[in-house]
């Protein structure tokens, strides 16, 4: 682990595209299914409610969303390939035609009912051959259906589509239709800033306005806001210069996996190796990226909003891999390092690293108290002084997973079972994190 710290500061790099892999449904998912038109050219679809949040993707005009929650003036949104974001309300336009259909299917074998679609999720009941279910989403091995006034998982297997559509149970509030009205933002400028006649900062200023000044949105384009001015002007706003009134109320943090959003830092990558196995040719970086992704998979099983700050073996400095979690107001970020001591073979065992006493400690022994049953030694909960915990302004840790320089530690270390139970331990380690309400 030394040589954390000891990279040279590069100029801060942004990280485009994040990746988001097929993110599993959370339990927010409505039986009541809403649909959703892209009405403006291209809508930013965000990682939480409010402009604050990171833009995870973009949609166009035309394209259909499913709605799965609404909160503020926020839709929660299911997207191609199961990923689940948040879309302002007023960019789109609901579309009654295809409200509220779902497909008719028939239980052709008995068959567990589940929170999300993994065989590892919560058992939520049971359906015997023969019983009719409502099918809202399908996805490869799993179907999504209404089950007891919510939806959950069964495998596709276990079903056989009739053909025939029926109409699910209409919601129970109205205000999923209240997108005519146009609800109107309020932002606050928290800067003096420039109302300009374009969206983009080399725009012609139609006027300065002080600190404080309050505007109405009349709709964002890309990290911009078309506003009203309070003497009446009209022009656009740089989002990064105001905050909405809703920004305190939506960073509130997760409660549970399925609302939270992980930020994963598998360790070094490109040229930097990181530590080096006694055979001298298997590098850390290798084997922080497979744990990362096997954590990855699990969170996603779980329902749980994965960010990656890589996902292949290129290089990333320091400085941005808290800025992902920074930016992302992850409800936590999970470093993945293998440690190495002085001379060959004379240490073994992971260890947890916290920073901040107040913001980490609680996420580090939650995820430590987790970690049971390895081959390798608990060393327990540390101080460490990493900068990518240091910069972190969200719940942070660092997991050192045994020591690449043991031939006994590499063994298991380069073993997917050692690693998948390290990912099967983390996802319990956070759910007894947001169980045990540390989390805020
Ligand atoms: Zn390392």
């Amino acid at each position: 682990m030394k040589h954390i710290g000891q990279l040279k500061k590069w100029p801060l790099i942004i990280l485009l595209a994040v990746l988001f892999g097929v993110g599993a449904a959370t339990t927010s998912v409505m039986a009541n299914t809403q649909y959703m038109t892209v009405k403006a050219d291209t809508v930013n679809v965000r990682l939480g409610p409010g402009l604050a949040y990171g833009i995870m993707g973009q949609v166009k005009s035309g394209n259909q969303l499913t709605i799965i929650g609404a909160k503020n003036s926020w839709y929660q949104v299911r997207l191609a390939g199961n990923r689940i974001g948040w879309v302002a309300s007023w960019l789109v336009d609901q579309s009654e035609a295809a409200t509220t259909r779902a497909k008719v299917a028939t239980v052709n074998q008995p068959v567990n009912v589940r929170e999300y679609a993994s065989q590892d999720a919560k058992q939520l009941g049971s359906l015997n051959a023969g019983v009719s279910v409502k099918v809202v989403y399908q996805e490869g091995n799993w179907t999504q259906i209404a089950y007891n006034n919510t939806a959950a998982w069964i495998t596709s297997s276990s079903i056989q589509l009739t053909g025939k559509t029926t109409n699910l149970a209409q919601p129970a509030q109205a205000n999923l239709t209240q997108t005519q009205s146009n609800p109107s933002l309020k932002v606050t400028t928290n800067t003096t800033t420039n109302l300009r006649n374009a969206a983009g900062i080399n725009a012609p200023v139609v006027e300065k306005l002080d600190k404080g000044t309050e505007l109405t949105v009349i709709k964002q384009q890309d990290d911009w806001y078309q506003v009203t001015a309070p003497d009446g002007k009209t022009g656009f706003v740089a989002s990064w210069t105001v905050s909405a009134p809703n920004d305190g109320q939506t960073k509130k943090a997760a409660t549970k996996l399925s609302e939270a959003t992980i930020v994963l830092d598998p360790g070094h990558g490109g040229s930097d190796t990181g530590a080096i196995a006694n055979d001298g040719s298997d590098y850390e970086k290798t084997y922080t990226l497979k744990t990362a992704d096997l954590v990855a998979n699990a969170l996603r099983a779980a329902g749980a909003n994965v960010i990656m700050t890589r996902t292949t073996d290129k290089f990333v400095d320091l400085a941005p891999r808290p800025a992902t979690a920074n930016n992302a107001h992850a409800d936590a970020f999970i470093s993945f390092h293998f440690d190495s001591s002085p001379s060959k073979n004379s240490a073994s065992g992971f260890t947890t690293y916290y920073y901040s006493s107040k913001k980490d400690l609680p996420l580090a022994k939650s995820i430590n108290r987790a970690l049971t049953g390895l081959p390798l030694k608990n060393r327990g909960v540390a101080f460490g002084n990493f900068e990518v915990l240091r910069d972190n302004n969200q719940p942070a840790i660092l997991n050192e997973m045994g020591y690449i320089n043991n031939d006994k530690d590499f063994k298991y270390i380069k073993d997917p079972t050692y690693q998948s139970k390290i990912a099967t331990d983390i996802v319990n380690g956070l759910n007894a994190y947001f169980k045990a309400g540390n989390h805020q």
